[in-house]
């Protein structure tokens, strides 16, 4: 009674901002910050603009969300603040999800990275329960991206994998390899390993990586001891487990990538449009959970199919934006902004 109590504290859908510091580059332009965060949760933007004249003003723009967080706020807090309410529901049958969205180089990456390491250690600490252990709950990881409209294992040689639905809304990922965690430093191992699958297309790391989403899944399932000594012809050990919940941890492709409609290069024109595509999609999907309505549109990008799982039923969403502070972005930042406006 009181886990469900505790679960229903926890809201379906949260907003959070993050601004990241200003970095050696901006600095060295001498960049203005022009990002003010007032009281956690309101955000001013101050936009410079020029009149026709050309005398400069500025046009202020403010927002509020779930939370606004500062340059000075570690990523300790960040996972304090967004996922770690959420990991004692995974238990209770919840299927999570975790978005870092937003510009390259607007520290996706650096606040998404730490969050699963932590998860794992809350996560672990409950299985370790007597009754959990009793019941046979074990935790699985994967970790695979999204590029265009195909998916690969980054755990797995970057094996090109499929989708299938099996008739009862589950989403299954033919082919995507699972395993055992039960510890922190082995999911660091795996995380590094996905990382490094990622960066192998020619134009380096950054680059390519902006352009593909990233999910990592923590599962936790339920194993039937009995059942289990009769192995699946595959070997797989995992999917002899029921799903009890999970909780997805999406680093998404560059916001900006979405605009590379108009590139010379039709290959990176085909990407954007994808990339818009899912963005847009997802950003639907998460208004219809919030509005509790039985069409959620996920069928309108490879993202939001992969996830349907997440969109139906038990589930949390945290949507993390992350924004730079300079004046160079201020376009990019105002983007973010709006969109997460539109989800929360
Ligand atoms: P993205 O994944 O959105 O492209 P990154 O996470 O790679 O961006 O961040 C870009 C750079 O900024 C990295 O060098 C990262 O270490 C740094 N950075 C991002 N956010 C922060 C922060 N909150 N505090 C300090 N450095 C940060
Ligand atoms: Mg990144």
């Amino acid at each position: 009674k009181e886990t469900s109590a505790r679960e229903n504290n926890v809201a379906k859908i949260k907003v959070v901002v993050r601004k990241r510091p200003l970095n050696k580059k901006e600095m060295a332009r001498k960049e203005d910050d022009i990002v003010t965060v007032q009281e956690n949760a309101l955000l001013t933007v101050h936009e410079p603009k020029l009149k026709v004249d050309l005398t400069a003003y500025v046009e202020k723009h403010e927002f509020c969300f779930d939370a606004v967080l500062d340059e000075n706020v570690t990523n300790d807090e960040m996972y304090r603040m967004t996922v770690e309410p959420i990991i004692p529901t995974i238990f209770q049958r919840t299927k999570a999800t975790c978005f870092a969205y937003g510009q390259t180089g607007s520290g996706k990456t650096y606040t998404m990275q730490p969050l699963p390491l932590r998860a794992v250690k809350d996560i672990v600490r409950i299985l370790h329960q007597p009754v959990y252990r009793k019941e046979g709950f074990r935790l699985w990881l994967s970790y695979f991206e999204i590029y265009g409209v195909k998916l690969f294992d980054l755990l797995s040689a970057r094996k090109k994998l499929c989708m299938r639905e099996d008739g009862r809304q589950q989403v299954c990922i033919v082919g995507l390899q699972e395993f055992e965690v039960s510890d922190v430093q082995i999911v660091k191992e795996f995380i590094e390993k996905g990382n490094s699958a990622r960066s192998t297309g020619s134009t380096g790391a950054n680059e390519e990586s902006s352009r593909s989403h990233a999910i990592l899944q923590l599962v936790v399932k339920k194993h039937n001891e009995v059942k289990e000594s009769k192995r699946n012809n595959d070997g797989n050990e995992s999917r002899n487990g029921k799903v009890v919940g999970k909780i997805s941890f999406i680093d998404l492709a560059g916001s900006e990538r979405g605009a590379d409609t108009t590139d010379n290069d039709r290959q990176t024109r085909i990407e954007g449009a994808e990339i818009n595509k899912s963005l847009l999609a997802l950003k639907e999907c998460i208004r219809a959970l919030d509005n509790d309505r039985l069409h959620i549109p996920f069928r309108g990008s490879k993202l939001t199919e992969v996830l349907r799982d997440s969109f139906v039923g038990n589930s949390k969403t945290v949507m993390i934006s992350c924004i730079s502070p300079s004046a160079g972005s201020c376009e990019h930042t105002l983007n973010t902004l709006r969109y997460a406006d539109r989800v929360k």
